[in-house]
């Protein structure tokens, strides 16, 4: 079963079209709930002045309920909110004004003629500045024209007794406090949600932000991996060698730079599997990559060769960290591999203005030398 609330609200909605934004359908339920809310006040108080034995003034907002329910159930039928709007201000606007001539003027009932100030205030929330504008203006002419009509007013009603002039006001205070603090609830509560919703926003955006740089950085790293190794590509050699050789070149920095390739690999492919020859140059990289500190640069720079840049290292220094890699390799083990793997080592240093093209150059030279002399060697070229 739905609680009372739920059903009020359901009620109050029924004049709403389903397709407007949800924003819209609020603000249209809202004015419902706040004409439903002033009709069934005014059956109270229109009772209540019949009571106090004021007819006419009863009368008034009695009927301002018959024609306020009217108009509700027109909305409900034809759904025209603008119309509903429309008139429901009004009937806002004059029922104070009425109630208070009704009254005998400012006397009795000034109280209630500060009710027709909700108009404007109204139409800053349900229609536009304008029309809000133009209630103003309206409720200030009335206010006037209530001033002229005043003496005429006064003497034709007799003044209410102290004790029920006490009664209304109270009733006054009592319902412009409710009102008071509904807006300032609705307020609060809409500024909240704002806040929340920007709170939500931003760390949705933050969370975004996050993806995209680390999508970028993957991508980054993707471009400049060999993907069978996991070691550097060609085009990141081709970036760090531009960097490598300007240190050289601007601070008179050694670089020293080993080629190698593995021995007799097509044979390894043809006998073991691609498969294996696969196998092989992992197992190759893994023990590179291990085997060089953490200023070095170890890259695949083609087929079964790469290459290892070694920053502060001289010739002499490079050709026996070869030396030591050669040995290292011949001890390598692939599962269902080669009984023995072995590898060639071209090895050079940085000259002045050398380009990465004349390193590496030398460096093919001096591998081409060490395959020449028998492979499983390493040979260096200044
Ligand atoms: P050498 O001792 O003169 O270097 O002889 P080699 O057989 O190693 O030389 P060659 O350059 O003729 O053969 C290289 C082979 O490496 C040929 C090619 O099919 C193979 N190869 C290139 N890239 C890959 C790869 O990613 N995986 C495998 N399994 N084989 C590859
Ligand atoms: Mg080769
Ligand atoms: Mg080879």
């Amino acid at each position: 079963m739905d609680s009372p609330a739920a059903r009020l609200w359901r009620f109050v909605s029924r004049g709403n079209h389903p397709d407007l934004p949800a924003e819209e359908r609020l603000k249209q339920s809202i004015l419902t709930l706040i004409a439903l809310f002033i009709a069934v006040l005014a059956v109270g108080w229109g009772t209540l002045y019949l009571l106090a034995g004021y007819p006419v003034s009863g009368a008034i907002p009695l009927s301002y309920a018959l024609i306020s329910f009217l108009s509700m159930g027109d909305y409900f039928v034809r759904k025209h909110f603008a119309f509903f709007r429309d008139s429901q201000l009004l009937l806002i606007f004059l029922l104070p004004f009425l109630l208070m001539w009704s009254l005998g003027g400012f006397a009795n009932g000034s109280a209630v003629m500060i009710w027709a100030l909700f108009t404007p205030l109204a139409a800053v929330f349900f229609a536009d500045m304008r029309r809000a504008i133009g209630w103003l203006i309206a409720f200030v002419l009335f206010t006037v024209l209530s001033g002229i009509l005043d003496p005429i007013l006064r003497s034709r009603v007799p003044s209410m007794s102290a004790d029920v002039n006490v009664a209304f006001f109270v009733m006054n205070l009592a319902a412009s406090g409710i009102g008071v603090f509904l807006v300032m609830y609705y307020f609060r509560r809409e500024s909240l949600d704002a806040q929340q919703r920007m709170t939500h926003a931003n760390r949705e955006l933050a969370e975004a932000y996050r993806l995209l740089k680390e999508n970028e950085a993957k991508i980054h790293e993707l471009m400049l991996t060999d993907p069978l190794t996991g070691v550097a590509n060609r085009r990141a050699l081709n970036e760090r060698l531009q960097v490598e050789l300007q240190r050289c070149h601007r601070y008179g920095r050694a670089l020293g730079c080993i080629l190698l390739d593995v021995d007799h690999f097509k044979t390894i492919n043809d006998r073991h599997g691609h498969l294996i020859g696969d196998q092989v140059l992992q197992a190759l990289a893994r023990l590179l990559r291990s085997a060089v500190r953490e200023l070095d640069f170890v890259a695949r720079y083609g087929g079964e060769e790469f290459v290892i840049l070694l920053p502060e290292t001289d010739l002499a220094g490079a050709t026996r960290f070869a030396e030591r890699l050669r040995r290292e390799i011949a001890g390598l083990r692939v599962p269902r591999g080669p009984a023995m793997i072995t590898a060639s080592f071209g090895v050079t240093a940085c000259n002045p203005g050398d380009s990465p093209d004349d390193l590496l150059r030398r460096a093919d030279e001096a591998l081409y030398a060490a395959k020449h002399d028998g492979r499983d060697r390493v040979v260096g070229q200044a």
